[in-house]
């Protein structure tokens, strides 16, 4: 009973590439160079490649990144304040912080309760004349994509933002409105994160816009750089959102074995729902076909109002556990008097949700004894 399952070890999910940090951190600190130049220039050529989109921009964040192509969308005039952009309500509260920062109004809406993520059918209800665009989340790592989400954009010619925070290097079947089929590159723009935590994370804080559009990724460059377009000449009212090239160097040792850390995330994910089998309690997450989903959280969902009581005794077992998120960003005080539709999937399962260890340091035979730990409580 002395062990010890931490839900995530920061330090250990470095270790393996340390001595590449420390020269990459090395050649930075020589260099010179502290902000901008070759380093996230390089860093930014090395993620369109991945991704397979034109054009990467690094910033300085994810919500960042976010709040920069929806502020470079109104500056274009292909938004206008005030426009409705749909987002899940389930999400992590910084997808609709930037739709509130450049003047948008978010529509919240409910997820598939087997995905948890948006679905065409989901969104079709709330689809209005005031709606121009659409913010997919991929939730948890797995892709909020699919044919019918495709059609139902094209059809009403929505504006669609990919927040893929959580999912770097998942791949789906159904190809975007540009044809590659990896999370980043299906729909106008996406912004991804390099917060610590996430699959592949940075040593601080760190993101990039992803696009299929010069003019966007020219614009985002510019708005995070003071709203320069070349030096002392300011076009927009703009901000300093920059990458910096400490970040680009962690990040260049890191994405390429971002593959690597995905799969190992995807079997442990595997091997928990093959374990598991408290079905009079717990529903295990959808296990999706292939590389759809790149398991960010592995979150189980505790029926019967016993998420809290499994979560203590979890505890007193030594497996430390998280909950995204205990409170949507409807109920949170910032959105108070928001405007929308009942959202009971996303009320509901916030009161069920937990999540399990999957990250590195988690190994398969941790995974194993923590579904043993589950398989065998008692929880009244
Ligand atoms: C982490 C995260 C963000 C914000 O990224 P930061 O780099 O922390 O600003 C946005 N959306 C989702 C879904 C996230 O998980």
């Amino acid at each position: 009973m002395s062990k010890k399952y931490p839900f995530l070890d920061l330090a250990e999910v470095n270790a393996p590439y340390i001595e590449q940090l420390k020269e990459a951190a090395a050649r930075v600190i020589s260099s010179g160079r502290y902000i901008g130049g070759e380093e996230v220039t390089l860093f930014e050529n090395e993620l369109a490649q991945y991704i397979g989109a034109p054009y990467a921009v690094g910033v300085s964040n994810g919500l960042d990144a976010l709040r920069l192509i929806l502020r470079a969308w109104v500056l274009l005039g292909k938004l206008q304040p005030g426009d409705k952009i749909i987002v899940p309500a389930n999400t992590y509260i910084a997808s609709v912080l930037a739709i509130s920062d450049a003047g948008l109004t978010p529509v919240l809406v409910d997820p598939d309760p087997l995905t948890l993520n948006i679905s065409a059918r989901s969104v079709e209800k709330v689809i209005t004349p005031d709606v121009k665009a659409i913010m997919p989340v991929h939730l948890y790592g797995r892709v909020a994509w699919d044919d019918d989400l495709r059609q139902l954009i094209r059809s009403h010619n929505l504006l669609s933002i990919e927040d893929c925070a959580q999912a770097i290097g998942a791949r789906t079947l159904t190809p975007g409105l540009y044809g590659g089929n990896m999370a980043g590159a299906l729909c106008d723009a996406a912004a991804i994160s390099f917060y610590p935590t996430k699959n592949t994370g940075a040593l601080g804080d760190a993101g990039a816009v992803l696009t299929h559009s010069k003019e966007l990724a020219d614009t985002v460059r510019a708005l995070a750089n003071y709203g320069s377009d070349r030096r002392y000449h300011n076009i927009y009212r703009g901000f300093n959102c920059r990458l910096d090239p400490i970040q680009a160097a962690m990040l260049r040792v890191k994405l390429p074995h971002n593959d690597a850390e995905n799969m190992a995330r995807i079997q442990k994910a595997a091997l928990y729902n093959a374990l598991i089998t408290r079905q009079d309690v717990i529903t295990p997450p959808l296990l999706p076909d292939s590389t759809d989903c790149v398991w960010h959280q592995y979150v189980i969902r505790v029926t019967g109002g016993k998420r809290d009581r499994m979560q203590q005794l979890l505890a007193e077992h030594g497996v430390d556990t998280d909950i995204h998120y205990a409170v949507p960003p409807n109920l949170q005080p910032c959105y108070k008097g928001l405007n929308h539709d009942p959202l009971p999937v996303t009320e509901l399962t916030a009161t069920q949700i937990l999540s399990l260890p999957i990250a590195r340091g988690t190994s398969p035979e941790d995974v194993k004894e923590i579904a043993d730990i589950i398989n065998h409580i008692k929880l009244d």
